[in-house]
């Protein structure tokens, strides 16, 4: 019954009125999964200028700071926010897609997302891309019962015709992400992830596709083990960051007083 009822309540509107996700108000025939007053908060982030490139968030592929640093040159997502900030309607519809299987939600995030990997990647890019999904661990997939990020990745390839691969799996154990502390997720991930044997990765674009990223561990390692398996290039994707933007300000040197402080920056 469980199940049936959680297959019903993906059609919106079939048991329950279609209702706002981040503040529960009746949508009207417009609204897909906001009211209006939410739907202008989450475009308001989805427009924030990046201090870096000024381009609009959504359109941006500017890495965030930690991935930047580690030398990553391009990031695909929607908006920058706040996990402080749990009550705006941004950090409200990833709740809703963590936890609850709201088949709008999907559309909505797959049709979003698909803009900003087609407007990201090349033509040659296109050609040879491939979506990888970094896998949920075992208790997450249990305690929901899905693995959000791979369903998605599926509805956005609908969208593209851009294939989903399964060949990233994760071990079993670690403890979960969020409650570590930096340096505590990096140790906690590493060596989490392998490639299915038999699975063929070789000359492929991978975007590699998370819901968020705050410190970039999950996606630095899960690139670190995609690229062993000779895929020519790993582009990180997800709805949102946390943190600041890579901006490097140069800085006078005390002694020569020339300014330094640009860093090399490796490719995808
Ligand atoms: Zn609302
Ligand atoms: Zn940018």
């Amino acid at each position: 019954m469980g199940r049936l009822l959680s297959a019903f309540k993906r059609i919106p509107g079939l048991i329950y009125p279609a209702k706002c996700v981040s503040c529960g108000e009746l949508l009207d025939e417009d609204g897909e999964v906001f009211c209006r007053t939410c739907y202008d908060s989450y475009e308001n982030a989805k427009q924030e200028e990046c201090s870096r490139c000024h381009k609009e968030r959504c359109r941006c592929t500017c890495p965030s700071f930690s991935l930047g640093k580690a030398g990553l040159r391009r990031l695909i997502k929607l908006f920058r926010y706040q996990p402080a900030e749990s009550d705006l309607p941004e950090n409200r519809i990833l709740y809703n897609l963590k936890q609850r299987h709201l088949q709008n939600v999907f559309d909505f995030f797959a049709r979003e997302l698909s803009e900003s990997i087609d407007a990201a990647l090349s033509q040659n890019e296109k050609a040879s891309a491939i979506l990888v999904p970094c896998p949920r661990s075992a208790g997450a997939k249990k305690k929901n019962g899905y693995d959000h990020t791979f369903a998605l990745c599926r509805a956005i390839s609908k969208k593209t015709g851009i294939p989903v691969s399964s060949a990233l799996k994760r071990k079993h154990g670690g403890k979960m992400q969020k409650r570590l502390s930096g340096e505590e997720r990096r140790r906690n991930i590493v060596n989490r992830f392998y490639i299915k044997n038999g699975e063929d990765l070789a000359g492929k674009t991978v975007i590699l596709f998370d819901d968020v990223t705050t410190t970039g561990a999950t996606i630095l390692e899960c690139r670190r083990v995609a690229k062993t398996a000779g895929v020519s290039r790993v582009i990180p994707c997800v709805i949102a960051f946390s943190g600041r933007d890579f901006v490097l300000r140069p800085q006078k040197s005390k002694k020569t007083g020339k300014k330094y402080g640009r860093r090399k920056v490796t490719s995808n």
